[in-house]
């Protein structure tokens, strides 16, 4: 124990409002640095009756369906790195990349996204050349792009669709990106910003004008960095026996759901809230300018029903439209700023299917629907392929993703009409007529942040309001990334923050916290 003995007058409390996987990452850390000796106390409130937000995972007969986010990217390393630390790593498995393939519905018919495209960027000439998913105009332009570099933009910011036409063109936007962001931001193109959505192609541009000859250097230099470890070498370097290719995508056997509850079980019980819808956070009377060591806590919280706590440092882990609504009466601006993010609506409707299912389906993770193909469904995934433990032995899931910027209204029909909607499609797109065992769908309102055009502008006012809150920070999808991983690097600064606000002696604990990891 770090402090022997701890003055209850001067344990600071910090609040975390929203239980998803942000405000569970935030809550942890903070537990973690009172488990430490910190003299600090965590309280997490949720409006809703369970934790994790929209990281869900039911079990029905044996499968495992994910209502909201099925995987994390393994490139971000945050969501991998906690389920590690949660003692779940034996449960982490990543996506059967072997059997990788992406089709595209592409005048009605399913066409395989071309081997060696990175996101929008072709890496390898022959399936380019062969693919019938893009028309001659296109591969033109392509090559074009690798030799003469696309008229800069001189401005600050840009949409995806206008960033994707300049390099490649329309068919690569229509046919390739637009359908890629629907399926993972539920956006739209012509709105989102290509800064915040695609920041590693923009900068690409910023350093090498053309897309595909950055990609090609940057290759070029992991293969080179592989070779000069020794033979054998592994992508981290680290080892001399040949290690298998990280996988893309990441889960747990288990589902996501183990992480939430995971973080949640290390918050003590009687530190959470659920059900507490939080109406407004203000300053407490008193305590506005007060420095962290007056007596008088600084931010007041007040819940639906009556219910106020009163709180040192306050984490806003919600949507960020929701946490502008709370903050009105300590600053107006950043209310408006936080307000202004808008968030997509989305819509997963998993089905499970008997063994006769599977042989009637294409070999692949699954396909995505252009907007130009006037579908209802934007992606559908074949989940039984895309990782093992989803379905019971020689069973199949197909989980569909619908809504979006594109069709809000998909989420206001009966349980029944999407499933009809769901079934209709599958039988047009893929001759797929089989009975499903069971339907479930899950409907996430307003639960995807937005980026548009000017986003990094945005965050950045707000991180200019926050400078004068000290005390009040944020965590979230809806700042600087929309990921798991995003989420729980934003909540745990988030907390880490708030921590070092509090206190000094708090500091000391969070850095033998870190240090001991
Ligand atoms: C359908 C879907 C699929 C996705 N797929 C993936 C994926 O495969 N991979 C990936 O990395 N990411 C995916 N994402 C994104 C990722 O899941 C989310 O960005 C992330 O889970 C958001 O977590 P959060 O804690 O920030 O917000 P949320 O999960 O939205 O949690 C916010 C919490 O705040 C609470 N709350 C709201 N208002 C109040 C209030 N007034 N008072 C108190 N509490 C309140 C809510 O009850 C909720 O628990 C997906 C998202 C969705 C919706």
């Amino acid at each position: 124990m770090l402090f022997a003995m701890t003055d209850k007058s001067k344990v600071r409390r910090i609040a975390v409002i929203g239980g998803g996987v942000s405000g569970l990452a935030a809550a942890y850390t903070l537990a973690r640095a009172r488990q430490a000796g910190a003299p600090v106390e965590e309280l997490l409130i949720d409006a809703s009756p369970w934790l994790g937000g929209v990281v869900r995972t039911e079990t029905v007969d044996g499968f495992v369906i994910e209502a909201g986010p099925d995987s994390f990217l393994a490139e971000k390393p945050q969501a991998a790195a906690m389920a590690r630390e949660l003692g779940l790593g034996k449960d982490l498995m990543g996506s059967n990349d072997h059997a990788r393939r992406t089709y595209i519905l592409h005048r009605g018919r399913l066409l395989p996204l071309p081997d060696g495209l990175m996101l929008l960027v072709p890496t390898r000439l022959w399936p380019m050349v062969t693919t019938r998913l893009l028309p001659l105009s296109t591969k033109l332009a392509t090559a074009r792009e690798l030799f003469f570099s696309p008229p800069e933009v001189d401005q600050g910011d840009e949409s995806v669709a206008s960033f994707v036409q300049r390099h490649f063109g329309e068919a690569m936007l229509e046919n390739i990106a637009d359908p890629l962001l629907s399926g993972v931001y539920g956006g739209d193109s012509a709105a989102l910003s290509v800064r915040s959505v695609l920041p590693r192609f923009w900068e690409m541009e910023r350093q090498h004008g053309s897309l595909t000859r950055a990609t090609l250097k940057a290759m070029r230099q992991r293969r080179v960095a592989s070779q000069s470890n020794g033979p054998g070498a592994n992508s981290s370097g680290t080892g001399s026996t040949p290690q298998p290719k990280p996988a893309l995508f990441m889960t747990l056997k288990g589902g996501l759901q183990q992480i939430t509850q995971g973080l949640a079980a290390r918050v003590e019980k009687n530190r959470v809230y659920v059900r507490r819808r939080v109406l407004a956070v203000e300053f407490a009377p008193g305590g506005a300018g007060g420095a962290a060591d007056s007596c008088s806590r600084r931010f007041q919280i007040s819940c639906e029903g009556g219910r106020a706590f009163d709180a040192d440092a306050v984490v806003l882990a919600l949507p960020a439209n929701l946490a502008g609504g709370l903050v009105s009466s300590i600053d107006h601006r950043l209310s408006e700023l936080l307000e202004g993010i808008p968030y997509s609506s989305s819509m997963t409707v998993s089905l499970g299917f008997d063994e006769r299912a599977r042989a009637k389906l294409p070999a692949g993770f699954g396909f995505l629907v252009p907007r130009k193909e006037h579908r209802r469904m934007l992606a559908c995934t074949f989940v039984h392929a895309k990782f093992d433990h989803r379905a019971p032995e020689g069973k199949a899931m197909l989980r569909c993703f619908l809504g979006g910027a594109r069709d809000p209204g998909v989420l206001a029909l009966h349980d029944d009409e999407v499933e009809a909607i769901v079934r209709r499609e599958l039988k047009e797109i893929l001759n797929f007529t089989a009975k499903p065992l069971f339907c479930r769908v899950h409907r996430w309102s307003a639960s995807m942040a937005q980026y548009p055009v000017g986003h990094g502008a945005r965050v950045s006012a707000i991180d200019e309001r926050l400078q004068d809150l000290p005390g009040l920070y944020l965590a979230g999808n809806a700042y600087s990334g929309i990921g798991i991983s995003d989420c729980i690097r934003t909540g745990k600064a988030a907390a880490e923050k708030a921590l070092e606000f509090v206190g000094q002696g708090v500091q000391e604990a969070v850095s033998t916290v870190s240090s001991k990891r």
